[in-house]
């Protein structure tokens, strides 16, 4: 082709654009003045060129009210180029009103100045690719609503199942249901029965119950209800019930129970009474009667007070006897007091010590001071100590009770005091020991006389000694005399005056030796000497002194022993002359020597008066006499010596005894 340049004009331009294959229009002015429309154009509005030069609603009236011609002056305004794609448009095709869809462009053309003078409508009927669409869409949509549908029905169909099989165990349940009513309804039958027992079983037992129950109603408070505890407590009989309370125990009147139930009816609120005293008719008599009760409002649905419960615990005996025992520890109390006692208790679990007022006052402490067990042990002197410790530990181990007397210094003012102090171990249910307790009392002014009269008779016997001495002298001296001249008269008498001189001298010696013992200045002269012979001696000098018996003697072998010869001495003598005393002249005395395991035991055994059971542990008690023998002269102090003298060899005494029928006096001494 040659290279020929062609200048179009508008018209002709025009010509060429209508020819065009793709559907073309061009508009000026804001009128929308259709300026060309190719026939693809008009065929989609379905006009002929007639048109052409028209405003294009008034061209293609129908547009009218559709968005085109504004769509059109937008662009013609803003230059603004506007496209769309299935844009639907109503227009006029073979004489009928159709929509179609259309993708368009309208095209701002500009002038060199830049301004818009046409616009360049160009289009594609695009309705078969939408219609095509849509009916694809909808294809697609029937095809998804088949396919819910067909999930839907296949669900349906498993549920159907379910619901079957859940129908069929409804079946089985329902006749299950069935049979396990009939099962609930014997369960309840049963059940009814029981609470019906129960029922009268609990009425039975508020009857019979020990606690006094009774109701009150309405506010003259009549007896509705009450067991028989009540009626016993009233002293009355069931024809109470129905009475107001005032009237069917008049012995109320004047008492404060009825104000304080018309107080509970007032208020609601209950009334707790804790060993109240109530005085009411006893078997014809009116008595004290001791209860702790409440009196409980009883209300209806509003809240109002209707009744009152009285519920009762009768506690006399318990109170009188509470009361009986304070009465008996005030008295005990009182008594303590007086007789100046002072008391303790030790626990022997938790240790505690309590010692009474007056406890601490005798050992030296203030009565208010806290004191421990230690503290009263410390003012006992250390050399008696001992002997309390194991006076307590053998009625610990033994379970039985002490006695003992001690000297104590007063903690504050060192001053010494004697007290006479006494235990007791206390076991619980199970006899396992719980505590001990006791009492200490003073009696140093005692010991004090005790001392004046040691001295006295330590002064009066040392006095009478003396004479005594010079009358022995005389009636020795009288009796050679007489031996001269050979005055068997009187030498027989001064026999006997030297006899009863001897066995003054003997009682004499005696009380010295106990007043002695008593201010702790006896001492033992020890040496070494045959036991045997030391018997078989004193048998003879008893033979001698106090003839009349029959003195058998079966004697041991040379038994030698350490100690005072006089005072093992005197302890035979004094054994074999009470032999002779509380046994009738003629009898046989038994006098017996043994050695077992570095042990001399002698024992000395009469057929005499015997001793009875309860004397014999205290005969070796200071002055102590059987109480029938006052007949045969004595003092009760042979004895006493005797087995202060047998200790302090380390030694044993002890008597065995039968009465009527004899006694045994047995001692020992340890041998070399
Ligand atoms: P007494 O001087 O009274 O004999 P003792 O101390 O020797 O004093 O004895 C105390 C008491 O013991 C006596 O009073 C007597 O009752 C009793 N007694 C002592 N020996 C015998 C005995 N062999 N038989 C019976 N009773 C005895």
């Amino acid at each position: 082709m040659n290279n020929i340049t062609y200048s179009f004009g508008t018209d002709q331009l025009l010509q060429v654009l209508s020819l065009s294959k793709n559907a073309t229009a061009v508009y000026t002015t804001e009128n929308i003045i259709i300026q060309t429309a190719n026939d693809a154009m008009l065929a989609f509005w379905g006009k002929d060129r007639s048109i052409i030069g028209k405003p294009l609603e008034e061209g293609v009236p129908e547009l009218k009210g559709q968005p085109f011609t504004k769509m059109l002056q937008k662009v013609l305004k803003t230059g603004i180029t506007d496209s769309g794609v299935s844009i639907p448009a109503e227009t006029f095709i073979n004489g009928k009103l159709q929509t179609r869809y259309y993708d368009y462009e309208y095209r701002a053309i500009k002038n060199e100045a830049g301004e818009t003078y046409c616009i360049l409508h160009t289009a594609d009927d695009v309705t078969e690719r939408v219609l095509g669409l849509a009916a694809l869409n909808k294809a697609k949509a029937q095809q998804e609503a088949l396919e819910r549908e067909q999930i839907l029905n296949e669900e349906l169909a498993t549920a159907n199942e379910e619901l079957n099989a859940i129908n069929e165990e409804l079946q089985d349940s329902q006749q299950n249901l069935a049979l396990l009513n009939a099962e609930l309804e014997e369960r309840v039958k049963i059940r009814t029965k029981a609470l019906t027992e129960s029922e009268a079983k609990m009425r039975y037992m508020l009857t019979d119950a020990p606690i006094a129950i009774a109701v009150f109603t309405g506010k003259n408070l009549i007896i509705e209800s009450a067991n028989k505890k009540v009626l016993e407590v009233y002293g009355k009989t069931a024809e109470i019930i129905g009475k107001p309370l005032q009237e069917a125990i008049p012995e109320l009147a004047g008492q404060d129970f009825l104000p304080i139930l018309e107080d509970v009816f007032k208020t609601g609120n209950p009334f707790y009474g804790n060993e109240i005293k109530a005085m009411l008719e006893q078997n014809g008599v009116i008595e004290e009667v001791y209860s702790n009760f409440v009196y409980q409002p009883l209300k209806n649905s509003y809240g109002q007070t209707t009744s009152i419960m009285l519920v009762a615990n009768v506690i006399t005996e318990q109170v009188l006897a509470r009361k009986r025992v304070e009465r008996a520890e005030e008295m005990l109390r009182f008594s303590i007091e007086a007789a100046n006692v002072g008391t303790w208790f030790l626990d022997l679990k938790t240790r505690a010590f309590l010692p009474s007022l007056r406890m601490n006052e005798m050992y030296g402490f203030y009565p208010d001071e806290i004191v421990s067990y230690d503290a009263i042990i410390n003012q006992i002197p250390a050399e008696h100590r001992k002997m309390i410790e194991i006076a307590i530990d053998k009625a610990i181990t033994e379970g039985s009770s002490y006695q003992v007397e001690h000297p104590v210094i007063d903690f504050h003012n060192q001053q010494l005091r004697w007290v006479r102090a006494s235990g007791k171990l206390n076991s619980d249910d199970h006899g396992d020991p719980v505590y001990f307790s006791g009492i200490v009392i003073d009696i140093t002014e005692q010991k004090q006389d005790e001392q004046r009269k040691n001295d006295f008779i330590g002064m009066v016997s040392h006095e009478l000694k003396t004479p005594l001495t010079s009358l022995s002298a005389y009636i020795q001296m009288l009796h050679a005399k007489a031996g001269k001249t050979e005055d068997t008269a009187t030498t027989n008498a001064l026999n006997k005056a030297n006899k009863q001189v001897k066995k003054m001298g003997n009682m004499i010696n005696g009380f010295l030796d106990v007043s002695r013992l008593e201010s702790g200045k006896i001492s033992l002269n020890k040496q070494t000497f045959n036991l045997d012979e030391l018997v078989a001696a004193t048998i003879e000098e008893t033979k001698l002194m106090q003839p009349g018996h029959n003195l058998i003697f079966f004697p041991c072998d040379p038994t030698r022993i350490n100690a005072d010869y006089d005072k093992i001495g005197n302890v035979i003598s004094n054994l074999l002359s009470n032999a002779t005393k509380y046994s009738a002249k003629g009898s046989t005395i038994t006098i017996k020597c043994d050695v077992i395991d570095n042990e001399a035991h002698i024992s000395v055994q009469d057929e005499g008066i015997g001793i009875k059971a309860q004397d014999m542990e205290k005969l070796f008690d200071r002055y102590y006499r059987v109480e029938s023998n006052h007949t045969i002269s004595g003092f009760g102090i042979g004895l006493y010596l005797s087995a202060e003298i047998i200790k302090r060899h380390n030694g044993r005494i002890w008597v065995e005894s039968d009465i009527e029928k004899g006694s045994i006096f047995n001692f020992t001494v340890p041998t070399i």
